[in-house]
């Protein structure tokens, strides 16, 4: 059994709109045991049941049948272990609980940040929240974005409507994030460390879908609010305690800001931004409240003590060389997941590193349709 066969490239093949790629590569890097998702209809449903016998999944119905846009939605929890399936559906009972979160594998942290937010239901979005819990005078590498994810996120009235306008001007488009939950800040120790496992498994199973949210995820973004933003096209460095952004025009998705706006941002342009505000060119005069996000093209080197951890955990090149994490693709959790699509007990009887050129048993094959088609339009509501 290959997770590439429903972790690849090849858009064309028949597959459940409503499970993400990201929740299907956290599974596969061992980040997340199960994954909450929904089935529209007959069809959907004999498409995850073929996926869990391939993956050996079990499948747990949560008994929740509703309607999204006039099409009966039922959602469905997979994963490995009956008894941690179990233990989500009891908590599904209160989706606005830590023990949801929890079950879901997210990191606790970000439970409670996010938990915190919903219950304040103030008009402040979500990525302000968060925005404010990061550390300043750093960039945040690009898996942190969520930006465009608005799941749990659309909690005023007219968020709905605003939505269908936003998705409707950026059809067609993957704006799937690496993440599929929302982080507690944007350098959260285990989001970073965790998000990076899920892109290297993206990276290697699905290399231009991987290589297509990178470019989109890795840029600058003045924002205003919700769907009020603009994505810089271009990079951002730290100088001096802020940061210089070299861009040039406006990158998608496409936001709901007006034309002025876009004009004044649209160009060739240097900014410096210091606390989240352009300082220079001191004649670019944006309107409203707004912040820079510094999503950057970065990979997080870890420190010493995590690569000696990383060496004792998996003993393999990517401790001993002292190598970036994004090398050592299949780390334990993934080996445990592979272990147990291939129904392999022993942990030494399979090989899981690339070596020479050599090829890994679990490599996908080579992608028969190059050409990256969006996701279908996700069904998912996680409330
Ligand atoms: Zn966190």
């Amino acid at each position: 059994m290959d997770i590439g066969k429903h972790l690849s490239d090849n858009m064309n093949r028949p597959r459940c709109p409503g499970l993400q790629f990201n929740d299907l590569a956290s599974l596969a890097a061992g980040v997340k045991s199960l994954v909450y998702t929904s089935v529209r209809g007959a069809g959907d449903a004999r498409l995850l049941d073929r996926l869990c016998a391939d993956l050996k999944l079990k499948k747990v119905d949560l008994g929740n049948n509703k309607n999204v846009g006039n099409v009966p939605i039922t959602c469905v929890l997979i994963g490995r272990s009956a008894k941690k399936l179990e233990a989500a559906k009891k908590a599904y009972r209160n989706v606005l609980s830590l023990e949801w979160g929890i079950a879901l594998d997210y990191p606790e942290c970000c439970v409670r940040s996010y938990i915190e937010w919903n219950l304040r239901r103030g008009n402040e979005d979500l990525i302000r929240h968060i925005y404010a819990r990061s550390p300043a005078g750093t960039t945040f590498p690009f898996w942190m974005n969520n930006v465009f994810n608005y799941y749990s996120r659309l909690i005023r009235p007219e968020d709905r409507l605003k939505y269908a306008a936003f998705s409707k001007l950026n059809q067609g488009m993957d704006r799937e994030s690496i993440i599929p939950w929302h982080p507690c800040s944007y350098l959260c120790a285990e989001t970073v460390k965790k998000g990076k496992l899920i892109y290297d498994v993206m990276k290697r199973y699905m290399p231009l879908t991987a290589a297509s949210r990178k470019t989109m995820l890795s840029k600058p973004i003045v924002f205003w609010d919700k769907f009020l933003f603009a994505i810089l096209n271009g990079r951002c460095r730290t100088m001096d305690g802020g940061f210089i952004i070299a861009y040039k025009g406006l990158g998608g998705p496409k936001s709901l800001i007006g034309r002025e706006t876009e004009k004044i941002l649209s160009g060739r342009k240097t900014l410096r931004v210091r606390r989240g505000e352009i300082t220079a060119p001191a004649g670019l005069r944006l309107p409203g409240n707004h912040i820079v996000i510094p999503f950057a093209h970065r990979d997080i080197r870890f420190p010493a003590q995590h690569q000696d951890f990383e060496k004792a955990r998996v003993g393999g090149p990517a401790g001993k060389d002292n190598k970036m994490l994004s090398d050592n693709i299949l780390s334990y959790p993934a080996r445990g997941f592979l272990q147990h699509l291939a129904g392999v007990e022993r942990s030494d009887t399979i090989q899981l590193y690339p070596t020479g050129g050599g090829r890994n048993l679990f490599l996908p094959q080579t992608p028969s349709c190059p050409k990256v088609t969006p996701p279908e339009e996700r069904l998912k509501d996680k409330g």
